[in-house]
């Protein structure tokens, strides 16, 4: 019995830690191969204080970068970067914004007399994140135009707008076509308005005190970052531009003038140039055939840095789930892909810088791919938050563009999850891949988790989800369960994407 138990041990300590016997019933979950323990350690250490929130051009980001090269060199990947090494040198300008000289005025002229109010940043606005061609001073006369969505909808409804403010009500989000709607109606420039403090101050907290851009003019930028000169708006100053806004949606709620209503917004900007870094490693793919091919993930390695102190007075911005927890799954997949069954085609891991900047990083790389974008046949990107428990529901967005997305839904439906395609929108790394016509999906967990209700599941979001605030910060009781989930799934994803037909996986011509 001794000898039999002994074989029995040696056999299983050298079998594959991803065999699956063929005869397990379907209905059995197969064997994960995600780390949960490497995902605890990476983000231990990437959303660490020592790393002052990993901003773009600072010290800590650098640090970041640093780390996961290393810890690629550790598993064995090539470097893929630039001259065979691991880093692709962003060059970048950073402006700072001079409070004294940064101003927005509002004038009102009532039965000839012209009053003029001046607000001050970041208390009353700030400028949304822009370039060089839209960091500048902008005036006219006011127009309301609505929501993003209702400019896209109803473009003839607008008024004459050439010279004018457009007081957008809201975010751009994924309607930020209607920014160059409005460039191309001649707008001077845009004021969004925001409803309620909170929203404001996430802005403030998320822009920061400088503005940060791609040098070189000619480059093309996802539209992330709107072409049109941008402020957003606190609830005061709201009140000032437009005090008798209807409510939204409301009938009264038109696009319109605003007679004897203007703004003019000064801007003052130090200027000085800054260089950051992509990271990027390459595991070979098995097939000879295919190894040419690419499979590629990203998940930016920069967050906030040092920003707006919270209440407790933490001004460090850890980013922990945003996107400490991205960068760790990638590294998780890379190892249970060298460690287990080969990927048949190659796989590009990319971590992307500046991505809360505007996606500075993958723009840079979407202009400079260290791969013919030609052979990437699929990007799968990871940056929804860490989920506090195991998600069974995804959203595939950008997945109605290419037959990735069918893939990936497919590929949750014989796990037992739910899946479905949503569009794409510019808020994270995959949007400029999309732009050059790679096949690309965010990979976004949904409520309710697995065994849970809609209610337990909204608790667990309560206690653990901190988007873009100080207290976005690694916790040794966090469940790191979920996002061994959302490992798992994106490394199913991308397994299936490296051995498949690469006719499955491109958009017909
Ligand atoms: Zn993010």
């Amino acid at each position: 019995m001794k000898w039999k138990l002994v074989v029995t041990l040696a056999v299983a300590a050298t079998a594959p830690v991803t065999a699956q016997p063929t005869h397990a019933p379907s209905t059995r979950p197969p064997r994960p191969v995600i780390d949960s323990m490497a995902l605890r350690a990476h983000t231990y250490f990437l959303a660490h204080d020592l790393l002052e929130g990993r901003g773009t051009g600072r010290r800590g980001n650098d640090i970041a970068a640093l780390y996961l090269a290393a810890a690629a060199e550790a598993l064995g990947l090539e470097g893929a970067g630039e001259n065979g090494g691991y880093f692709q040198v962003v060059p970048l300008t950073e402006a700072v914004i001079d409070t004294g000289a940064t101003k927005l005025s509002v004038t009102v002229d009532s039965a000839g007399a012209a009053t003029t109010r001046e607000f001050s940043t970041p208390q009353d606005f700030v400028p949304n994140v822009g370039t060089g061609a839209t960091l500048v001073p902008f005036s006219g006369g006011l127009a309301y135009v609505g929501t993003a969505h209702d400019v896209l909808a109803n473009p003839g409804g607008l008024p004459e707008l050439a010279g004018r403010v457009a007081l957008v009500r809201g975010p751009f989000a994924s309607d930020m076509a209607a920014a160059d709607t409005l460039r191309a109606r001649g707008v001077a420039g845009v004021v969004q308005l925001t409803g309620d403090t909170g929203t404001y101050m996430l802005y403030v907290r998320s822009r920061g005190p400088s503005r940060i851009f791609i040098s070189d003019s000619a480059h093309a930028v996802s539209s992330f970052i709107p072409r049109i000169p941008d402020a957003i708006a606190s609830p005061a100053l709201v009140r000032a531009l437009a005090p008798d806004l209807p409510v939204a949606g409301s009938a009264e709620d038109r696009p319109r003038l605003l007679p004897g209503r203007g703004a003019a917004v000064r801007i003052g900007l130090r200027s000085r140039p800054l260089v950051s870094r992509n990271v990027a490693a390459l595991l070979p793919g098995s097939d000879p055939a295919l190894r040419g091919e690419f499979v590629m993930y990203t998940a930016h390695l920069d967050h906030l840095g040092i920003s707006t102190p919270d209440e407790r007075g933490d001004s460090i911005y850890n980013g922990f789930s945003d996107n400490a927890a991205g960068c760790a799954m990638l590294l998780a997949i890379a190892r249970a892909m060298s460690e287990g069954p080969r990927p048949a085609r190659s796989v590009l891991f990319v971590w992307p810088t500046g991505e809360e900047r505007g996606l500075l990083g993958s723009d840079y790389f979407a202009a400079h791919p260290l791969e013919p974008p030609e052979r990437i046949v699929a990007e799968i990107n990871l940056d929804a938050g860490a989920p506090p428990a195991p998600p069974v529901i995804w959203q595939v967005a950008g997945g109605d563009r290419s037959p990735l997305g069918p893939l990936a839904v497919a590929v949750a439906h014989r796990a037992g999850w739910e899946a479905k395609v949503a569009p794409a929108s510019p808020n994270s790394d995959y949007f400029p891949l999309l732009r050059i016509g790679v096949p690309a999906v965010f990979l976004v967990p949904a409520a309710p988790y697995e065994g849970l209700s809609a209610e337990a599941s909204q608790a667990l979001g309560r206690r653990w989800d901190h988007y873009h605030q100080a207290a976005d910060e690694w916790k040794p009781d966090f469940p790191f369960s979920g996002l061994v989930r959302y490992a798992d799934y994106a490394y199913r994803v991308g397994m299936a994407a490296a051995a498949a037909p690469r006719a499955s996986l491109l958009p017909a011509r």
